[in-house]
């Protein structure tokens, strides 16, 4: 497992040049290293923060000036944080000064600093979603200058962590105590910590924890910070094809037969590509239902494995998606994304993509006659074509 500080970059050297403190640290002193990592362990394991980390001797300083010092050139220092519940300052980072002073913590500094800021925040942060040389540098720099990181689960996160060389203590915030996390996350930016959020994989709060947390935090008066990075639905759509201008990202269907069929069946009025994540365990029976219950002339993707070593990407109308997933056992394998596009134009039909919207909105709230009648009055197109398909879909 790596534990070593990643050494800076030759070309931030002479950025920061000889007069600044970060120049001349690209290595934490060894016996600071050793405490640190002595405390991260306790964190770790106790799957909390270890506030005591935050006060090992900070012979290790300068390298951190020089990271923020890289942060402030990536952009994420300089924003004006509003602070409109706690009054708490942005933090910043000494950028002069000693190497190492005995007795001086990582805590004393912060409130001493004055320079570069890198405000108080909930720095949300997208993470590989299979391939680690995905993520950008301005999510490692939120990371490196995070004080605390709430992730779904620790061990994960720190396998990514251990990767970049990130020490930053983690404590868990998932779906299960999202809740009380998210008190945690605010009672640390009211400390005046930096807090990242990050999930397994992905961006945080798309198909997993965060919205929660991110409503709680700025609802408490502090800046909400998103650093994009992979999501799976926005590869697969990127590499999908599809004419489709528009798309309905729909997420995991429900996994009980009815309520996933249910689901199905109001989606399929929908003219825009519908995008569902989909687990291994339920991928065949995903995909025949979608089969049966949405026209099978429509185009599936399956988009498999993506960034990863066996990532595979099919194109195929979705009635022979059943018949594809079964030809072998590999195809089955891995994390799925499904995209079924857009049903294809009515050609024999005066209700086009945009009539047919209003008409289903307005069938949601009216009686058949009077929104087939709005509906014409609204789009200009032929109320008795417009009434046939109101009889249509109100038929099933
Ligand atoms: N937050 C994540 C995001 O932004 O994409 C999604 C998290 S959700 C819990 C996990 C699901 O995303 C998987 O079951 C799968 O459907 C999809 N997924 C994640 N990584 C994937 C990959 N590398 N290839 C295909 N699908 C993936």
């Amino acid at each position: 497992m790596p534990r070593q500080p990643v050494p800076r970059r030759q070309d931030q050297s002479r950025l920061l040049g000889g007069g600044d403190a970060g120049c001349r640290a690209t290595k934490i002193a060894p016996s600071a290293q050793t405490h640190l990592d002595k405390h991260r362990d306790v964190a770790v394991a106790a799957n909390q923060i270890d506030f005591a980390a935050l006060d090992a001797e900070i012979a290790g300083d300068n390298a951190q000036s020089a990271r923020f010092e890289h942060a402030r050139r990536v952009g994420l220092e300089g924003r004006t944080p509003r602070h409109g519940g706690s009054g708490v300052p942005p933090v910043g980072v000494r950028r002069g000064g000693d190497t190492r002073i005995p007795g001086l913590t990582a805590r004393h500094r912060m409130a001493d600093m004055n320079t570069i800021s890198i405000p108080v925040a909930l720095y949300v942060v997208a993470t590989p979603i299979g391939n680690l040389g995905d993520i950008g540098p301005r999510a490692l720099d939120a990371l490196r200058a995070a004080d605390v990181i709430a992730c779904e689960d620790t061990r994960h996160t720190r396998h990514l962590l251990d990767h970049f060389g990130i020490r930053a203590p983690a404590f868990a915030l998932h779906e299960h105590n999202e809740r009380e996390a998210a008190e945690k996350v605010i009672t640390l930016l009211a400390a005046g910590k930096r807090v990242a959020l990050v999930s397994d994989a992905g961006t945080p709060g798309i198909s997993d924890p965060g919205a929660k947390a991110v409503a709680a935090v700025r609802a408490a008066g502090f800046d909400v910070v998103p650093l994009p990075g992979p999501s799976a639905a926005i590869t697969a759509l990127s590499a999908a094809g599809l004419a489709d201008e528009r798309f309905l990202f729909v997420g995991f269907l429900p996994a009980k037969v009815g309520a996933r069929g249910t689901a199905i069946d109001e989606l399929a009025a929908t003219t825009a590509a519908l995008v569902f994540y989909e687990a291994p365990h339920r991928i065949e029976e995903t995909v025949a239902d979608l089969a049966a219950r949405l026209q099978p002339s429509r185009t599936l993707v399956i988009a498999r494995e993506l960034s990863k070593r066996f990532e595979q990407i099919a194109v195929m109308p979705l009635g022979d998606g059943p018949a594809w997933l079964a030809a072998e056992e590999n195809r089955r394998r891995g994390e799925f994304v499904l995209i079924v596009a857009g049903p294809p134009p009515r050609p024999d039909s005066e209700v086009d993509a945009e009539a047919e919207r209003v008409l289903q909105l307005l069938l949601a709230e009216l009686p058949t006659k009077q929104a087939a009648k709005l509906a014409a009055a609204i789009t200009g197109r032929a109320k008795n074509a417009l009434y046939a398909r109101a009889l249509e879909i109100k038929g099933g």
